[in-house]
């Protein structure tokens, strides 16, 4: 019995993205279908290379093909392509102001200090490591920590006079508000100069084809996080928070900005979530525990992870290495991939929501 190319889409429909809610074929993910005989080669194109579901969807796409009649043999070949809000390889529409970049990731906080430049570079640096594109914005003017965090001591250059590039460091496209303003002079510039200033950021910058641009928003709910908020027609937000019950009160009023500029929260981060003792390895919920949890249930969305409080995360921020890349095996660096991975397949969900008109999961 000889297997047609139709016999291998048949079964690639009846494989479900456990997290897209629709098969492959809808989703536009089964590519280059080869059949030869009793053999069959094909592409599956994930929407990330960060998908949190590549070993459920490859287990289950073995296991459709096993059941096609008359095929022996099977070689399938694995990619990822970012896809962007429209669903295509573009930017979605309206966000002309970034037209080579697919998703805006924003992080917020509803207060500083929380952590949120931490998550912000170790997010960016962990889907890098997993193969995407990625540029890191640092638009937190009251205390710019990214320069640090990376090791970059160089200030960014403008051969045209016009637009600046970005400084590479670990595989990642960075700019600093930190880059061109002293931290204390970015303090007296609040206003409308200083959103100029970020807006140059943004603009101005020659980040190239990016699949993610991490944004690391200033810390509040004021005036500027807003307006840049909007102006960059970002795929979603991501909340920092740390575990005790008084910062829920920050994220309600984090999430109630989003809210009002439309933009989708992707997700709670609990950041500090329990020290670890290097010495004995017990765990001490020092903050107390499960405050971002008990936010992502009263909001109905989706708790992204928890990153210990540990001295290693706090001593590579310093020392401008991310814990992802300085010690990419330990239970911290583990703890920021899956954040970053739940992260990459919420983006995946809501771009493909748009694309193809889901109905909404909660
Ligand atoms: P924010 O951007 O919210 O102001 P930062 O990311 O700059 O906060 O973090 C504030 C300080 O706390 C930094 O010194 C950082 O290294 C440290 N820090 C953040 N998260 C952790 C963590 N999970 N464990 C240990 N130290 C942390």
């Amino acid at each position: 019995m000889s297997v047609s190319e139709r016999d291998i889409v048949a079964a690639m429909s009846k494989v479900m993205d456990p997290e897209l809610h629709i098969d492959l074929v809808k989703a536009g993910m089964v590519k280059d279908i080869r059949v030869d005989g009793d053999k069959a080669k094909l592409k599956i194109e994930l929407t990330t290379p960060a998908c949190p579901m590549k070993g459920k969807i490859q287990a289950d796409a073995e296991a459709a093909l096993k059941q096609v009649p008359g095929l022996k043999t099977f070689d399938i070949e694995w990619d990822a392509r970012v896809r962007s809000a429209g669903g295509g390889v573009g930017a979605p529409q309206g966000q002309a102001i970034l037209p080579q970049v697919k998703n805006v990731i924003l992080v917020g906080a509803g207060k500083g200090g929380v952590g949120k430049s931490t998550v912000s570079v170790n997010l960016a640096a962990a889907l890098a490591r997993m193969g995407a594109k990625v540029g890191l914005l640092d638009a937190d003017f009251y205390g710019p920590s990214v320069p640090l965090m990376t090791g970059i001591t160089e200030r960014p250059v403008s051969p045209d006079g016009k637009t600046l590039h970005p400084l590479e460091k670990h595989g990642l496209k960075v700019m600093s508000i930190g880059f061109l303003v002293e931290a204390d002079q970015a303090l007296i510039w609040r206003g409308p100069m200083l959103h100029g200033a970020l807006m140059q950021l943004v603009r101005d910058v020659r980040w190239g084809e990016l699949d993610y641009l991490v944004l690391d928003l200033p810390p509040g709910t004021g005036d500027v996080a807003l307006t840049l908020s909007q102006s960059v027609k970002a795929s979603g937000a991501v909340l920092v928070t740390t575990p005790q019950d008084v910062a829920l009160a920050d994220v309600v009023r984090a999430k109630q900005m989003f809210d009002k500029v439309h933009i989708p929260v992707l997700g709670i981060v609990e950041n500090m979530s329990q020290f670890v003792c290097p010495h004995c390895s017990k765990s001490t919920p020092i903050f107390n525990h499960g405050g971002g949890h008990k936010a992502a249930e009263m909001f109905k969305i989706p708790f992204l992870g928890e990153i210990p409080l540990d001295l290693k995360i706090r001593e590579s921020g310093d020392a401008g290495v991310p814990v992802v890349l300085s010690a990419p095996d330990s239970p911290e660096a583990q703890a920021f991939m899956s954040m970053a991975r739940n992260i990459a397949g919420r983006i995946s969900t809501e771009n493909m929501r748009v694309a193809v008109k889901l109905p909404v999961i909660g």
